[in-house]
């Protein structure tokens, strides 16, 4: 092997990502996927897709989304101008660290988040420099103030601890950061957080990222975008005409046009996985966890005389899995995500058993 190529095997840490095992009859708690189906529209616009015309997947699809931004603008009360769209938040994310972050100040992110921002940093050269969560595992604002920066990134609610920071305190450090673009990772909004995109209008350097796969189930489809002011937007889609052309499939664009038109499913599902978090936390609580409040899809926990991973070992021995983190202050958290009633109630069976 050539040593440059060497060198790029030796110095990159890829993203690790959750397990997708193969086997079936698994209780999958594990990658913050939602246990329900996506909306029925969704299958039916795939369908029509594919059978209304069958030369069109001959063709490339639209290299703009256009039908997809649209949806997008309607739903969320903006024009397309303010929306960039990608395969999953995680292109959009990877635009916006080659379009927005390189600067000579190092970007800020939470000492404990979500663990694709310093691959990122790593893979497009982006100085970091991470800021700690207090000791509740909250994001104080303070601590995004009044810091030189090249950027600014977190999930909102934050991953993997499931805490939520108010939208006030989101304006306070777009604020305070105007030559500083504020991305605000809201993959689990929707399971109880207020959306940052209502500030777009009046914060410039504020872009909001969202992803199809938690709230609207399309894990599998691959959907994400960011919404902000129009000049950021620009920028991404230079990057992107530079790096992907055409970033959705024809099949994903008008799956992804369906699920976010069908407001009645996503709202059921929404409140049925709420319903189920609230029910599981105070399971949890009972076998003694200390359960951090959680606004989104899992639910972050441990236990104060047991092991996590050998918690978590135990459970997929019961054929359960869920996430154990080897990261300093919380190695001895698990990360389960919420799933069905009867998933979670074997859950709580399967650790009532360990304990
Ligand atoms: N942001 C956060 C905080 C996440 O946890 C995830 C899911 N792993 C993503 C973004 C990416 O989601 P997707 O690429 O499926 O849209």
């Amino acid at each position: 092997m050539s040593r440059f190529w060497s060198q790029v095997v030796n110095d990159l840490t890829p993203y690790v990502p959750g397990e997708q095992p193969k086997i079936a009859n698994l209780i999958k708690l594990n990658t913050n996927e939602n246990p329900y189906p996506p909306s029925p529209k969704v299958l039916a616009a795939v369908q029509a897709e594919l059978d209304g015309d069958a030369a069109r997947l001959r063709l490339y699809p639209d290299p703009n989304s256009d039908l997809l931004k649209a949806a997008v603008a309607r739903l969320h009360g903006v024009s397309a101008q303010q929306v960039f769209v990608g395969n999953g938040s995680d292109e959009v994310l990877a635009h916006i660290f080659m379009a927005l972050l390189k600067h000579e100040a190092p970007i800020l992110f939470p000492d404990i988040t979500y663990s694709f921002y310093p691959v990122y940093c790593g893979l497009y050269g982006v100085d970091y420099q991470t800021v700690p969560l207090a000791e509740d595992f909250s994001l104080d604002p303070a601590g995004y103030v009044g810091k030189a920066n090249g950027g600014i990134i977190f999930p909102n609610p934050n991953a993997p601890t499931g805490r939520l920071l108010a939208v006030d305190a989101i304006e306070q450090i777009a604020k305070a950061n105007p030559d500083s673009v504020v991305v605000v990772d809201e993959a689990y909004v929707d399971f109880g957080g207020e959306s940052a995109i209502k500030l777009v209008d009046r914060y410039d350097n504020l872009l909001v990222v969202h992803t199809l796969s938690k709230s609207r189930s399309l894990a599998g489809l691959r959907v994400g975008f960011a919404v902000g002011h129009p000049a950021l937007i620009e920028g991404l889609e230079r990057v992107k005409n530079s790096f992907n052309s055409y970033p959705l499939d024809r099949l994903a664009i008008v799956g992804a046009v369906a699920a976010m038109e069908d407001t009645a499913h996503f709202e059921q599902c929404c409140q049925a996985v709420i319903a189920t978090r609230d029910t599981l936390s105070a399971d949890l609580a009972k076998l003694d966890f200390e359960v951090l409040p959680s606004a989104a899809n899992f639910i972050f926990a441990r236990h104060p005389q047991r092991d996590a991973a050998e918690l978590a070992t135990a459970l997929r021995e019961r054929s359960i899995i869920v996430r154990h983190f080897k990261l300093p202050r919380i190695d001895q958290f698990l990360r389960i995500t919420v799933g069905t009633d009867a998933e979670c109630r074997a859950l709580v069976d399967g650790l009532r058993e360990i304990l």
